[in-house]
């Protein structure tokens, strides 16, 4: 689960990791009244789930509150689009308004889950301010990186070391031992999946900073704190993706054309490989779960169907704790609910099959039946018109 920028500075400010000065503002009108309060001269930033801002404009220094109040307006009113966003962009709700501060030197620093090694990775870099990924692949050599060990947690002389290789010294060097520390608490102690400071500044005044936080939360930890849920931002979120999680289902967009309805993960998976296989091109992932119900099928029909990009249907059901003829049913009443007239191709197998098959070719849909998977794969390329 992502955070913005604010809350996440919020965080870390109650972990003791230093952070500017700074208002949120829900219109431009708040963006000026911010923008005075910090002096006139101040930091205007978009936020939205995704980096990158400040090359799209996003992130803007002004000396002036009207200045700031245009600058609201303009970001108020348009998408934004930075590399991470896609072409299509994110809306901005929320603007931070933050003291401008002098930045003597920029680095990177975070901590994330390394699934190889199943621990908390350190990563730390003089080279902050841009993308790290850019840094690793034109030169390695400036990145740092330290696995942390779960039982010995992260020790101040590995935290010291880090400091010293990002070339600090004196007593900046400490303030980094210490915030490199509670870094590593933050992410403990709130399930934190990432945290990263991009960049960590040193002030023309000598102080460690926080000048850009992003947070990412463990999903699965999501049991542990309730609070989390209200912390997003829903105009950040994809709405079909919103929906599905009303339903419980997993579904995440893809950019093909054929929606993928199957009942769990791994026959979900194996779906879409077999679709790539006979030259389709899956337009979502969407698994409803092993026990689907009728009505989770209607929903995730529903759901399949409000995307745009869809021209074709294909349903991979194994009908093992549901029976095949309920969910032949649902697909039924939610294709005619929003009057589906778009190809369909349904694979299923497990009890009451054959009843199942015959409801749905009874049902006046423009609906086949694939034998097998690679049969139905075959079926709704070809009813697509593909390859
Ligand atoms: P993004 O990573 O999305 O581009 P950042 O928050 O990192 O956004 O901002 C981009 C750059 O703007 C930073 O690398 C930093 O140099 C500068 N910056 C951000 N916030 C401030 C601030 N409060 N004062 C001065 N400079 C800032
Ligand atoms: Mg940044």
């Amino acid at each position: 689960m992502n955070i913005h920028e604010y809350q996440a500075k919020e965080i870390l400010s109650s972990f003791g990791i230093p952070v500017p000065r700074g208002r949120v503002a829900l219109t431009s009108d708040q963006v000026e009244r911010a923008a005075k309060e910090m002096g006139g001269r101040c930091v205007v930033k978009a936020q939205i789930y995704a980096g990158g801002r400040g090359k799209a404009g996003g992130v803007k220094l002004v000396h002036h509150p009207e200045q700031a109040q245009e600058l609201g307006k303009d970001l108020f009113t348009r998408k934004l689009v930075t590399p991470q966003t896609g072409p299509e962009g994110l809306r901005v709700r929320r603007i931070l308004v933050e003291e401008a501060v002098e930045i003597a030197r920029e680095f990177y620093l975070s901590i994330t889950l390394d699934r190889e090694s199943s621990r908390y990775c350190l990563i730390a870099s003089a080279e902050g301010g841009v993308e790290i990924e850019e840094v690793a692949q034109k030169s390695p050599e400036k990145i740092h990186m330290l696995t942390i060990d779960p039982f010995t947690g992260l020790r101040p002389y590995q935290a010291r070391k880090i400091a010293l290789a990002l070339g600090l010294a004196g007593s900046v060097c400490e303030d980094c031992v210490e915030l490199i520390l509670n870094l590593y608490r933050l992410c403990l102690e709130k399930d934190c999946y990432l945290v990263e400071i991009n960049p960590l500044v040193v002030t023309r005044a000598g102080w460690l900073m926080a000048m850009d936080a992003k947070i990412n939360f463990d999903d699965n930890a999501m049991f542990r704190h309730r609070e989390y849920p209200d912390m997003l931002d829903y105009s950040q979120l994809d709405t079909l993706e919103i929906n599905a999680g009303k339903y419980d289902l997993s579904y995440i967009k893809l950019q093909g054309n054929i929606g993928c309805m199957v009942n769990g993960a791994g026959l979900a998976m194996a779906t879409l490989d077999v679709l790539k296989e006979f030259g389709g091109e899956p337009a979502n992932f969407l698994d409803v779960g092993g026990g689907a119900t009728r009505e989770k099928v209607a929903e995730a029909f529903k759901i399949i169907l409000q995307d745009s990009d869809v021209k074709g249907v294909f349903v991979n059901i194994f009908g093992g704790i549901m029976r095949c003829d309920v969910i032949a049913q649902g697909i039924i009443e939610a294709a005619s609910e929003v009057h589906c007239a778009l190809p369909i191709v349904v694979r299923m197998d497990g009890s009451k099959v054959e009843e199942g098959k015959k409801l749905l070719l009874d049902s006046g849909l423009n609906v086949q039946i694939g034998e097998n998977l690679g049969d139905g794969a075959a079926r709704i390329v070809q009813m697509l018109g593909q390859k």
